[in-house]
């Protein structure tokens, strides 16, 4: 007996990294074809599905159309998805995300999320569809428009009011 082919891999890391660690997962496991454009790999055919789970229950599901790098440039990949009705973007962290499996008989990313993390300016829990963004000093997250909205405006920090300024891409850096 040959041992029990292996067909759940776990992709946290890659996926919290950036994008071509989970395209070299996805390469290694499925075969998939993509092609590159800029920081962007787009899928050449709709097969790749991705579901959101909340404590083991779904609740999105869609195919994935590309996978790409954040905005800011920093750590972490953002998955666009179809779901027939529309494109929404997913923006997995540590914030937001307990665990991201690959399912490879199924061609399944699954998300497991969870939201850990409360917004430094406006309170609000930083969810799966957010992007997020952080001080570089004391590392408070934050919703990326209203960091950046907010450094744009004061120039500190919310949490630990250093100074700090914000590119016109809306990135964070200590001024
Ligand atoms: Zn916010
Ligand atoms: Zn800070």
């Amino acid at each position: 007996m040959s041992p029990k082919e292996i067909t759940k891999v776990d992709i946290t890391e890659e996926v919290f990294k950036e994008p071509i660690e989970v395209i070299n997962q996805l390469s290694s496991h499925l075969g998939l074809k993509y092609t590159k454009v800029i920081q962007t790999y787009v899928m050449e055919d709709r097969r790749l599905n991705l579901t959101l789970e909340d404590k083991g229950s779904s609740y999105f599901k869609g195919k994935v159309v590309w996978i790409g790098n954040k905005k800011d440039d920093t750590e972490g990949s953002i998955f666009c998805v179809d779901t027939r009705d529309e494109i929404k973007q997913i923006n997995p962290t540590a914030e937001n995300t307990e665990n991201v499996t690959l399912d490879i008989k199924k061609e399944l990313i699954k998300v497991s999320t969870a939201s850990k993390t409360k917004c430094s300016v406006c309170g609000k829990n930083i969810e799966i569809f957010d992007e997020v963004t952080g001080c570089p000093i004391c590392e408070a997250k934050a919703h990326r428009d209203h960091l950046a909205d907010w450094v744009r405006m004061k120039h500190t920090c919310p949490v630990c009011k250093k100074s700090l300024n914000v590119s016109s891409t809306g990135v964070i850096f200590m001024d």
